[in-house]
């Protein structure tokens, strides 16, 4: 087969332990499913999961032990950070029920849901879709894949991040709204999961304003960190 121009080339992220990569399809990413960060985002009580996309070339792909860099992006003058688990799906399928979720994950990374908020807070006063807001280039800064079995008690590591060395972030995962198993049912209600497919599972609260020059340290327990730094 040949192309009218050369094809983007397929995005990939670096697995623990093994010398082949993590190929990545989609990005899926669960809005408000932490308690906390829905009250700072004002918001109370539970509501049914939310999501929205990211390109998969919004990854910025940061191996282990490296410091990763992001570009301070065009139109906002309000760049959030959001430190999220990452699910990483081995298996596809439809209609995935919770109990049998863990089956269809191939393992856990750390991300960057980078967030113009000015611009997510806009669309929202208009009812408007939040792409603008959540999926630029560079959005998605992520570290490289620990596989299921390596990861631990996932459904219960800390989860932090820290800005120039200080706390943004600290919480757990257990304090999820929807668990990782429940994100996966209703999730695979709506599309077909594949293999490839990458789910940013929220963020907990204390989300701020990143400005060029900071260094942004995050980690989930059982994962390496991710470092980034904003150019
Ligand atoms: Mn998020």
């Amino acid at each position: 087969m040949s192309y009218v121009f050369n094809p983007a080339p397929q995005v990939s992220v670096p697995v623990v332990g093994r010398a082949e990569r993590f190929p990545v399809r989609r990005i899926y990413c669960v809005g408000r499913n932490y308690v906390e960060h829905a009250k700072e985002m004002g918001f109370t009580g539970r509501e049914a999961p939310f999501f929205f996309f990211k390109p998969a070339d919004a990854c910025v792909v940061v191996p282990a032990g490296e410091t990763g860099t992001i570009r301070y992006p065009s139109l906002t003058r309000d760049l959030h950070h959001e430190i999220e688990l990452v699910a990483c799906i081995g298996t596809g399928g439809k209609n995935i029920k919770a109990a049998d979720a863990r089956k269809h994950i191939f393992g856990y990374a750390v991300g960057l849901d980078m967030t113009r908020r000015d611009l997510q807070g806009e669309q929202k006063k208009l009812g408007r879709p939040w792409e603008i807001g959540k999926s630029f280039e560079e959005s998605a800064p992520i570290g490289p894949v620990v596989p299921a079995a390596q990861a631990g008690d996932i459904e219960n590591a800390e989860i932090w991040l820290q800005v120039n060395g200080k706390d943004r972030q600290r919480s757990t995962v257990s304090k999820l709204i929807w668990n990782i198993g429940e994100i996966i049912e209703h999730l695979s209600t709506a599309w077909e999961l594949a293999p490839g497919d990458l789910i940013f599972t929220g963020t907990p609260e204390g989300v701020a304003a990143v400005v060029a020059g900071d260094t942004l340290v995050g980690g989930v327990s059982g994962l390496p960190e991710l470092r980034v730094r904003v150019a």
